[in-house]
């Protein structure tokens, strides 16, 4: 690399400007429907992350490390709650990625609405999803990838269902699995050690989770979900979901 400065005379403070301009990390802020994300941009990538529950402590200390050291942009929800204020009552952040799934969302915690007020609210979600997504997703034929924990039983077994294909290893916890939404991903990833299913078909009443949101605007998402606490465990996928794929 610097030898192309050479040749081409690059000054110092050129230099410098480049480097600057392409490995310093930028953040920044955004917000989905008052729900609001740290966005940290590391130089250029086709790849964005994204950690979408506050209490997931693991995926976060993760994301933060991955980011420092590999390009990408990295979106942070701004809570250490899993469950975040909407209008009048607390949601799961990542149930409202679709008009059915916000809807039973909002009112898990809040059962009695008025039916203007909660109409009122799903249109205005309506219009600030497409605004965040558009800035969430990366580039054309871009990964996104979702860092996950849980701590609550919540295991592969619970994704066989809704899933067209699955690959589930003996020696694997049940609660360390990868999804993906993209048939191409899958057969690569499957190869791998890591239990792992794939969502590619839309479902009709779908819970409104981020994979759902990725699928039906056509881009490539992982969601990589360990037990909570289990650091290098995530570490270790998330390396080699990247080395895979990159293939
Ligand atoms: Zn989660």
């Amino acid at each position: 690399m610097l030898a192309i400065f050479k040749k081409y005379r690059i000054t110092t403070p050129l230099i410098f400007y480049l480097y600057n301009f392409i490995f310093t990390m930028e953040i920044s802020e955004t917000s989905y429907c008052g729900i609001e994300f740290e966005i940290k941009k590391n130089g250029f990538s086709n790849i964005s992350y994204i950690l979408i529950h506050g209490d997931e402590e693991t995926a976060r200390m993760l994301l933060s490390e991955h980011i420092n050291e590999n390009q990408g942009r990295a979106f942070f929800i701004k809570s250490k709650q899993r469950e975040v204020p909407l209008g009048p009552t607390i949601v799961d952040p990542n149930r409202i990625f679709s008009t059915i799934g916000a809807k039973k969302a909002l009112k898990k915690f809040k059962p009695n609405w008025d039916q203007n007020e909660l109409e009122l609210i799903l249109k205005e979600l309506d219009e600030s999803r497409n605004i965040f997504l558009f800035n969430l997703f990366p580039s054309e034929g871009g990964i996104l990838i979702a860092l996950h924990n849980n701590f609550r039983g919540y295991n592969v077994n619970s994704e066989i269902e809704n899933s067209q294909l699955y690959s589930i290893k003996k020696e694997q916890n049940p609660r360390d699995f990868i999804i993906c939404t993209n048939l191409n991903d899958y057969k690569k990833l499957k190869q791998g050690p890591y239990n792992i299913v794939l969502q590619n078909i839309m479902e009709e009443g779908n819970n409104g989770s981020l994979s759902w949101a990725a699928l039906e605007n056509d881009v490539r998402y992982i969601n990589i979900e360990t037990r909570l606490g289990w650091l290098s465990q995530q570490r270790k996928m998330l390396k080699f979901v990247e080395t895979k794929l990159s293939k």
